[in-house]
């Protein structure tokens, strides 16, 4: 007779909805108070983003491996760029750029109506397009392409979210904002700090938000 097993990603012991719920609460304690984030983030179950060796961490206010020297964001700063792009209003239109293993994109896709997002390693597309499939994401447009030029075709955004660090701000996204709009972006070398950008009529306003560390911005695409 066979052994009924909890598989780590069938969402049963360290990866089920409880666990999720150990993280909001967490996640309540570090500040964040958006509940529209908070409930899309308790919803999407991030293990299905990571390799399986590694689900069972998938919860801890870490980043881990995702493959190809790059990582997937700790949930705490997930949710602390959402919120600050949300800034509590509607959002229509979004950028991602830096899709990685897509659970960044998955969380805007619940908050946004139609999120398109870049990525400039064409295995890193293949994998997150794998995971969005498995969660019926349908208002998600994923392309291997170099962020750091935006995507002009698909402008002007109401969000732009960049998710690896840029060593400036880069023209063409402030370009591609639209009036009204919100541009979340971590910016340094050896040491990083989030910026926010918002374009109102007659200036782009920064504020410097937190210190952070994420992985290079870089130019061009690897197959
Ligand atoms: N958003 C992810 C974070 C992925 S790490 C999450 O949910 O956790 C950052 C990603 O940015 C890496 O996959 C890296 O390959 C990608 N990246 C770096 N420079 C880029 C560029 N110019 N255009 C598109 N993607 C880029």
């Amino acid at each position: 007779m066979a052994l009924l097993r909890p598989s780590s990603k069938s969402g049963i012991g360290m990866t089920s909805s409880r666990t999720r719920d150990r993280m909001l609460t967490r996640l309540r304690e570090q500040g964040i108070k958006d509940e529209l984030v908070l409930s899309a983030m308790g919803e999407i179950p991030r293990h299905i983003f990571v390799d399986e060796a590694l689900s069972i961490r998938a919860y801890e206010d870490v980043s881990l491996p995702i493959g190809f020297g790059q990582t997937i964001s700790q949930p705490y700063i997930v949710a602390r760029m959402t919120e600050v792009l949300r800034n509590g209003g509607a959002l229509g239109k979004v950028l991602e750029i830096g899709t990685g293993c897509g659970y960044q994109t998955a969380v805007l896709s619940k908050i946004a109506d139609e999120v398109f997002s870049l990525e400039r390693i064409r295995p890193l597309v293949m994998k997150a397009r794998s995971h969005l499939r498995t969660l019926k994401c349908s208002n998600i447009k994923l392309d291997h392409a170099d962020g750091s030029i935006g995507l002009s075709a698909y402008a002007p955004f109401h969000g732009i979210i960049v998710t690896a660090a840029a060593s400036h701000i880069p023209e063409e996204l402030l370009a591609q904002l639209a009036v009204g709009g919100r541009l979340v972006i971590p910016v340094g070398t050896t040491s990083q700090t989030l910026y926010l950008i918002e374009r109102t009529t007659s200036e782009f306003k920064q504020t410097k938000l937190e210190t952070v560390k994420f992985v290079p911005l870089l130019g061009g695409t690897t197959a």
